[in-house]
């Protein structure tokens, strides 16, 4: 990879104004400040550039433009990711979809919407509304992120329990390759021919190149909806209710739990309903058919009292509903009123573990000296153990980091994954050997590292990221094969095993748009945080 020379610097600025206009092209550090971090704010790098292409052909030309240079470039949606994905790890070049954010077109007929990666996930639901639809992805934080971003992290919501994650829900895109080709993969329909890359590319977090447009699917909104609150004196409980309502064939829409630190703080934060002195609380939305409801809703009620709920209420009305969910939705901004900073965890794991679990994630996060805030998806076992600390204090981000990989560590021993939905992104790097065996090639393949390409696509093949610092000053991410020095090193057992079974690789990939999917990746999120596989196959095609 060629170094930047300031040197070079103005010459490149000029050719990237001729690509995407002279309003396109950031350079001056305080601009570039804005984009030196994602939701993940531990970790920061500084681009050389950050430019926003407003058509395909924009950003396939600042590819070809980066290829023939030898810099690299990541593409950045709102930067609201919480793993350092979008970070310019080694330098050069951001590419900001954000001028990309139109509804290109609907097609209520065939139930689907073409958009472009900036648009906001929300504002795909407000588009498509007044006609009764919606854009089912719903991360709770839909009110900022980008389709685009949805996309690369392939990422869940609340609702993801009933209605999947990202990748269920896309049906084609247009992708600027690594080298700047502008390919179609997967089409319009949801079973078309040939191999699934729609699929392999939603999840790969950008590594396989930069969407430019999305087909996605929107849905019918459901004809009722029913939320319920279920208040517990013991966190135990709670999690066993979760399990009894999943055991008894029931499937919600969403099954979240909010523990007590994040009640408090989101009650002193917006004042919603959830009672202050309880140790968690279960927020459970069933949608559907309006016949049948009320005798499932019973049936939860029923499950959350067996396992010991003091308190089982449904939302009066929508104004009640609507308030209960903002609480569980802002619970991560609620955090602010408690600390001065928060490092969210993200991991998967089996729904039975979750006492077990939670138990650790307290033991692990007390041990540090540091406390622990948990909001999370229960329904389908995905953690967010959120850490609280002061950056101010000496030696307190390295004791989150710490926490942080130990937590991991758990989720991976208990057969779970370490990411349900945020991605590996910088974050995790040195934490893929708990999922994938040192032998294993999957251990080395973090994002931003799995296309094994000629073309500087960001690269995190093994090499230390000189550019990326944490807030403590300590520089760089060790990368997986240096991790005696890593956050994960006393934790990797030598020699551990993999216990992941092995996906077979696809030994061509059609060359263009073939419209399709075969088979959709399962929306179990342990299994579709896996890294692609495919690094062989496609670049020696590409080749
Ligand atoms: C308060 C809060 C709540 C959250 N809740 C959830 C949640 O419930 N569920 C969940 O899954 N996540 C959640 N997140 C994480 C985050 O919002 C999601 O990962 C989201 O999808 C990121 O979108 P973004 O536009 O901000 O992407 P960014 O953070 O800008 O980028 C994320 C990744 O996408 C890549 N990328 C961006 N655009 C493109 C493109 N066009 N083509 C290829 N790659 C691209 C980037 O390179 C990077 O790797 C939450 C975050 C916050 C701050």
């Amino acid at each position: 990879m060629a170094t930047l020379t300031a040197a070079r610097k103005p010459g490149l600025r000029r050719e990237l104004e001729t690509i995407v206009g002279a309003g396109g092209v950031l350079s001056d550090p305080e601009e570039l400040l804005v984009y030196e971090s994602d939701g993940l704010t531990l970790f920061r790098a500084l681009a050389d550039f950050v430019v926003f292409p407003t058509s395909v052909e924009q950003v396939a030309a600042v590819v070809r433009l980066a290829n023939r240079e030898s810099i690299p470039f990541v593409a950045r949606g709102a930067g609201t990711g919480l793993s350092g994905g979008c970070l310019p790890a080694e330098g050069g070049l951001v590419i900001s979809m954000m001028r990309m954010n139109r509804v290109l077109e609907v097609d209520y007929d065939n139930q689907l919407a073409v958009v472009e990666p900036g648009l906001v996930n929300l504002h795909l639901s407000w588009a498509v509304g007044p006609r009764g639809f919606y854009f089912a992805p719903d991360p709770s934080s839909q009110q900022a992120c980008t389709i685009g971003g949805n996309i690369a992290n392939n990422s869940g919501g609340p609702h993801t329990l009933k209605y999947g994650v990202t990748v269920n829900h896309v049906l084609g895109l247009e992708v600027v390759l690594p080298d700047g080709e502008i390919v179609w993969l997967g089409g319009r329909t949801r079973d078309a021919l040939g191999y699934d890359l729609a699929g392999v590319f939603v999840g790969s977090e950008g590594t396989f190149g930069i969407a430019t447009k999305i087909v996605v699917r929107i849905l019918k909104k459901p004809q009722a909806v029913k939320t319920v609150l279920a208040v517990f004196d013991r966190i135990e409980q709670a999690s066993a209710a979760v399990s009894a309502i999943i055991a008894a064939g029931l499937v919600p829409a969403a099954v979240e739990m909010i523990d007590q630190l994040t009640i408090q703080a989101v009650e002193d934060a917006f004042g919603c309903g959830y009672p202050r002195d309880a140790a968690a609380a279960l927020l459970i939305e069933l949608d559907g058919l309006a016949v049948g409801m009320p005798a499932q809703a019973d049936r939860i009620v029923a499950a959350c009292r067996q396992a010991g709920a003091r308190e089982v209420r449904a939302a009066a009305d929508e104004a009640e509903r609507q308030l209960l969910w903002k609480g569980r939705k802002s619970a991560f901004g609620a955090y602010g009123r408690v600390s001065p900073a928060y490092m969210v965890m993200d991991g998967v794991i089996p729904r039975t573990k979750l006492p077990y679990v939670l138990s650790r994630v307290n033991e692990i996060v007390a041990a540090h000296g540091l406390r622990v805030g948990n909001v999370f998806h229960a329904g389908d076992g995905n953690l967010h153990p959120n850490i609280l600390y002061d950056p101010r204090k000496p030696g307190e981000e390295a004791r989150v980091v710490a926490a942080g990989a130990e937590i991991m560590k758990v989720c991976a021993e208990v057969g779970g994954s370490i990411s349900g939905e945020h991605g590996i992104g910088l974050e995790k790097a040195d934490f893929m050997p708990f999922i994938f065996s040192a032998a294993d090639p999957r251990a080395d393949a973090a994002p931003q590292g799995c296309v094994q390409s000629p073309w500087p696509l960001q690269s995190r093949q093994g090499v230390p990221h000189p550019q990326v610092v944490r807030r403590d000053g300590a520089r760089g991410v060790p990368p997986p094969r240096h991790r005696e020095s890593g956050p994960g090193a006393a934790l990797l057992a030598p020699g551990a095993s993999c216990r992941c079974s092995t996906s077979s690789a696809p030994s061509s990939v059609p060359p263009t748009c073939s419209p399709g999917s075969s088979s959709r990746r399962s929306c179990s999120r342990g299994a579709r945080r896996r890294p692609p596989c495919f690094p062989a196959a496609w670049t020696r095609w590409r080749r």
